[in-house]
């Protein structure tokens, strides 16, 4: 009789770990139902406003920055994505006193990073970070550079990221950990956003698991003309796992191809040093960079949102998401294998 209750015992319990685990699997109900609401269509709406003539090309500090952050902000408020507790806002100034001195010459009013947060489940304290910059380069001689893809395209991305996390915890399977959505300012003056965070961080970067940075994902370059790819740089660079579960998370999902060009910090673009994910990659952060090329449209004010491919955005979105899934809901967090 004991023998038997026990083995019944344990049968249950098996049964329902083994539950869990198909929640949270790429099979499972819950990742399919977040991860098919990132849909080309929000990211279209959200990209158009994003990256409108009245936000004025969104320079650092800017009346145009500061609309675009307004939008960015009532957009979480509206889903009810709060900010991190150990903040007031969802604002994390960033002081013109800081980037004025990193600067070579030039003077910044006051900006800000936008910090959206939701918190983990059973590893509260461990942070994916998933970042984007939302500044662009401005006005010049009266001409907006909207900045659609770079870095509008991170921008809505990360919104609609966020939106597909929310979702899935409000269907009883949040996040494990915790995932802090980052939207840095000053990018194009020098990576200043994302500095300051990485000097001041919200959460110990000890506790940081990794970043994944969205810099230009919708449009393709000249090399890869009408293809689902994406470039992922730096994946490896610090821990191999997070290359694997990224290519998991593809394999599972949308099959891009998966581009490394880029994945070699000897490359003569230098990308792995060009974008936000790097100020984490700096302090020993596992970072993963997914970007679409430098096309003919890249810092020209040409760079406008009806020449998005919004269906190729949002494929990209979702590998981003796939791979935050894994990274947030695994059991063990993922290991610095290399410095
Ligand atoms: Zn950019």
């Amino acid at each position: 009789m004991k023998l038997k209750t026990g083995l019944l015992t344990f049968g249950f319990v098996a049964m329902l770990s083994s539950c869990a685990a198909v929640n949270y699997s790429y099979e499972g109900k819950a990742f399919k139902s977040a991860f098919s609401s990132i849909k080309s269509e929000d990211l279209k709406k959200n990209l158009y406003v994003i990256a409108a003539d009245n936000m004025e090309g969104r320079d650092t500090g800017s009346p145009g920055q500061k609309r675009a952050a307004d939008y960015i902000i009532n957009y979480y408020k509206n889903l009810n994505i709060g900010h991190p507790t150990e903040m007031t806002s969802y604002l994390q100034t960033v002081p013109a006193d800081y980037m004025n001195k990193k600067s070579r010459g030039e003077t910044f009013n006051d900006s800000a990073n936008i910090l959206a947060f939701i918190k983990g489940s059973e590893k509260p304290e461990e942070i994916i970070v998933v970042s984007a910059h939302y500044d662009h380069v401005g006005t010049k001689n009266g001409v907006v550079y909207n900045g659609a893809d770079d870095d509008g395209s991170g921008t809505v991305g990360v919104m609609e990221i966020a939106e597909a996390f929310n979702k899935a915890a409000k269907e009883g399977h949040g996040p494990k950990r915790s995932v802090l959505f980052l939207h840095v300012t000053g990018e194009e003056h020098g990576l200043f956003g994302s500095a300051y965070y990485s000097d001041n961080p919200i959460f110990p970067l000890a506790n940081t698991v990794a970043d994944l940075n969205i810099d230009m994902i919708g449009r393709d370059d000249a090399e890869n003309r009408g293809q689902d790819y994406v470039y992922v740089i730096g994946s490896e660079m610090l821990s191999k796992e997070l290359k694997t579960i990224n290519e998991t998370a593809n394999a599972q999902t949308n099959q891009l191809k998966l581009n490394y060009k880029y994945d070699d910090p000897k490359d003569p673009q230098r990308l792995y040093y060009r974008s936000d994910h790097y100020n984490f990659a700096k302090k020993g952060i596992p970072v993963a960079f997914f970007f679409d090329g430098i096309h003919e449209d890249y810092h020209k004010p040409t760079d406008d949102p009806e020449k998005i491919n919004y269906v190729l955005l949002a494929k990209r979105a979702q590998l981003v998401f796939a791979t935050a899934w894994e990274l947030a809901n695994r059991k063990e967090r993922i290991v610095v294998d290399k410095k």
